[in-house]
C-alpha cells in the first residue's frame, strides 16, 4: 500500500489596495491549489477574476474558523494543497487564519509563506521613525475607557509603536494618544497605502490632529498610524545638554558653558564641545 503524501498549507498575501500588488508566485500558487480558503469570498472574486483564478473558494472567517480548520487539515492530510487568503495584506495579521495554520503544524502539515502586501510593513517602510525595533498594536480596544488603559501602558514604550485603525475611530485615537504620550511625540498617519487617495501626515501627535479636525477626507479610509516610542533617556539628556549648551554659550566660554550644561543635564561634557 502506498503511503498517502501530506499536502501542503500555503499562506498567500493579497493587495492592500493596489490590486498589481499580487506577486506572481502568489497568481501561481491561486491557480494551482486545490481550493482556497477566504475570509470573504465575494470580497475576493474580483481580485481572482482579474487574474483569470478560477480556483474553488471556501470561506474561513472568524465565525467558522473553529470547524472549518478541522475539516481542512483533513483534506490537508489526504494530499491537497489549500491557499489561505484574507480581504486585503497578509492573512493571520490582524485577520482569521491563526487556527487554522495551528491546526495544520499540529498535524505536521507543511505551511508555507507567499509573501506579498501588509499595511503595517509598508507604513514603516515610508514613515521615516525608526524600523530596526517596533512594536506592532494591531487594533487598539474600540471602548474608550480600555483604549486609554492602553494606551497608558504603552506611554514607556521606547520602540516605534504601529497601531491599525478605522475611518471611525481615528480621531478620538489620536485625541486618546495626545493625552497618553504628549502632543510633542512624533507620529505618522498613513492613510490609503498604495490606492487613489494615499496621504501620509508626518509630524507629531499635535500635527496629526489639529490636520484631522482641518480637513473631514483625512478620517475617510483606511489607516496605519504609529507613534514613536518614547526618546531613550540618553537621547533626552543629550538634546537638553545641547540647548542648556546653546543658551549658557551665549555669555560663556564653550568650555565653562560646556562643564555646566553637562553638570545641570547629565549629557556628557565631551558630545556638548569637543574643546581643549
Ligand atoms: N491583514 C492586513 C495586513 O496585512 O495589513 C490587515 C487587515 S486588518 C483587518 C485591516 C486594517 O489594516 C485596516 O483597518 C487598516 O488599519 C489597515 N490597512 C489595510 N489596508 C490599508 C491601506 N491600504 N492603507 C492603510 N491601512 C490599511
Amino acid at each position: 500500500m502506498t503511503q498517502q503524501q501530506a499536502g501542503r498549507l500555503w499562506v498567500v498575501a493579497t493587495p492592500i489596495g493596489n490590486l498589481d500588488d499580487l506577486s506572481l508566485r502568489a497568481q501561481e500558487t491561486l491557480k494551482r491549489v486545490a481550493l482556497i480558503a477566504a475570509e470573504d469570498t465575494r470580497h475576493s472574486a474580483p481580485l481572482l477574476a482579474r487574474y483569470g483564478i478560477s480556483t474553488r473558494l471556501v470561506a474561513l472567517h472568524e465565525h467558522n474558523e473553529r470547524d472549518e480548520a478541522q475539516r481542512l487539515v483533513g483534506r490537508l492530510a489526504e494530499g491537497e494543497e489549500i491557499a489561505l487568503i484574507s480581504d486585503a495584506g497578509t492573512p493571520l495579521i490582524s485577520d482569521p487564519g491563526f487556527r487554522l495554520v495551528r491546526a495544520a503544524r499540529a498535524a505536521g502539515i507543511a505551511v508555507s509563506p507567499v509573501p506579498g502586501a501588509c499595511a503595517a510593513i509598508a507604513a514603516l517602510s515610508i514613515a521615516g521613525l525608526p524600523s530596526d525595533r517596533f512594536v506592532f498594536e494591531g487594533f487598539l480596544p474600540a471602548k474608550s475607557g480600555a483604549r486609554r488603559e492602553r494606551l497608558a501602558e504603552l506611554a514607556a514604550e521606547t520602540r516605534t509603536l504601529v497601531f491599525y485603525e478605522s475611518s471611525h475611530r481615528v480621531r478620538e485615537c489620536v485625541a486618546d494618544m495626545v493625552l497618553a504620550f504628549g502632543a510633542t511625540r512624533a507620529a505618522v498617519l498613513a492613510r490609503e497605502l498604495t490606492k487613489l487617495f494615499e496621504t501620509v501626515i508626518d509630524g507629531d501627535l499635535a500635527t496629526l490632529a489639529e490636520r484631522i479636525t482641518a480637513d473631514a477626507n483625512q478620517e475617510r479610509g483606511e489607516f496605519v498610524l504609529l507613534v514613536g516610542g518614547r526618546p531613550d533617556d540618553e537621547d533626552a539628556r543629550l538634546a537638553e545638554g545641547r540647548r542648556v549648551f546653546a543658551l549658557l554659550r551665549e555669555e560663556l566660554p564653550p568650555a565653562r558653558a560646556a562643564k555646566l550644561a553637562a553638570a545641570i543635564t547629565g549629557a556628557a561634557r565631551k558630545a556638548l564641545y569637543k574643546g581643549d
